[in-house]
């Protein structure tokens, strides 16, 4: 054998650089491509999401994971709290939520609103400049990376990613694949809120804000195969204001609109969270007390009552009228568990109806309970 030439060598030396340089850019491509393919199932997860709640909390965990960050956040742009109210309403649980943020205005995000498409912002972490984006930081947090979430031109909210690592987003970095993510969340976002706020629509009556009467027909189904699965009571509330007709003749549409609108706030403040408040049609309300006995029920509607008389409903136009509600109050009876749920609900609010009714012949402002 004889030993290679000076030529040989170098091409061997030269074959191992460039089988290692290959060996790195084949782990890199393989690396790239799990990475993208992570992102293409995140895509896929978020653009199948069905509600606000499973959008926001998928994004939540899964982002984290799949892009190796230390925390993401969440920065809406909802001005009068239009968002938070809705979603509220139909139950989200915020506290589940802590890195999902509001803002009244979007030049609270802290982009460039002079130019037509704000950029994203990467750099340095800074606490003053990132509050609001981080409220509540992990420890060690380096660098972040601001995503404007845009819908056409219009600025929803940011998509805000932060690493312990100081390199992970520095200002020269390319911005394509944040972007990218930022539109398809904005899309995904925009389609579900709009989604919640049909359905909330759908649910509610647009004067007073509480439940209208579908909701409340469909509800009462639910709860009441509910009462009898768990073994609790359920009571039903109907309530009436009195001479409302009065109240409209003497003071205008306007006004009564304005009754209905403090009745039912103050229905409401008595009722628990669980209880459930829907206007039936005119100035009558429907309240389904969850875990309630006659009793128990009866001391509620003695409170609304009360509320109701205690002060006089300000018009808004200088003008105050005094107001009082007659209330009937009904329970599920233990008798009825073989019945259909159907029959068993009109039996509820029926009986809830004619103690009403009593209540109306009894003069008003009164509270009649039938077991
Ligand atoms: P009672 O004490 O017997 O309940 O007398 P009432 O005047 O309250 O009852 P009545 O059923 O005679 O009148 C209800 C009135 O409610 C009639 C209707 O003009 C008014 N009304 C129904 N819906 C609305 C509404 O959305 N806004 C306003 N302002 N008035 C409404
Ligand atoms: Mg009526
Ligand atoms: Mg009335």
């Amino acid at each position: 054998m004889h030993e290679p030439d000076a030529l040989t060598r170098e091409l061997m030396a030269e074959n191992e650089t460039l089988r290692a340089r290959m060996a790195y850019l084949l782990e890199q491509a393989e690396r790239n491509h799990e990475i993208m393919c992570r992102h293409q199932a995140f895509d896929l997860q978020i653009v199948g999401a069905g509600s606000f709640p499973e959008l926001v909390s998928t994004i939540f965990r899964v982002l984290p994971v799949i892009s190796e960050l230390d925390i993401v956040t969440l920065s809406l742009v909802d001005q009068d709290a239009d968002i938070y109210t809705v979603m509220h309403k139909l139950g989200v649980d915020f506290d589940a939520l802590p890195n999902l943020l509001f803002c009244e205005h979007a030049v609270a995000l802290g982009f460039d609103l002079e130019q037509p498409r704000p950029r994203p912002l990467l750099g340095p972490y800074a606490p003053s400049q990132h509050c609001a984006a981080f409220p509540h930081p992990p420890a060690g947090l380096q660098s972040v990376a601001l995503v404007p979430l845009l819908r056409n031109t219009r600025l929803i909210g940011s998509l805000n990613l932060g690493s312990t690592d100081p390199n992970r987003f520095t200002a020269n970095l390319g911005t394509d694949f944040v972007e990218h993510m930022g539109s398809i969340i904005a899309i995904c976002l925009e389609n579900v809120i709009s989604n919640e706020m049909l359905k909330y629509i759908g649910l509610t009556d647009s004067l007073t804000g509480v439940y209208n009467r579908r909701y409340m027909d469909r509800r009462l189904l639910e709860e009441i195969a509910r009462a009898r699965r768990q073994g609790y009571r359920l009571s039903c509330m109907y309530i009436d204001i009195d001479h409302f007709k009065r109240v409209n003749d003497t003071y205008g549409h306007q006004s009564g609109d304005e009754v209905l609108r403090e009745i039912s706030n103050r229905i409401k403040a008595e009722l628990r969270m669980s209880d459930a408040l829907g206007r039936f049609g005119g100035e009558e309300f429907v309240v389904l007390l969850i875990d309630a006995d006659l009793e128990a029920a009866t001391m509620v509607a003695q409170r609304i009552r009360a509320s109701v008389a205690a002060e006089p409903v300000d018009l808004g136009t200088g003008e105050q009228v005094n107001v009082t509600v007659s209330i009937g109050v009904s329970t599920l009876s233990d008798f009825e568990r073989d019945h259909a749920i159907e029959g068993v609900a009109q039996d509820l609010v029926a009986t809830a109806d004619s103690a009403l009714y009593k209540a109306k012949a009894g003069g008003r402002n009164q509270v009649v309970t039938l077991a």
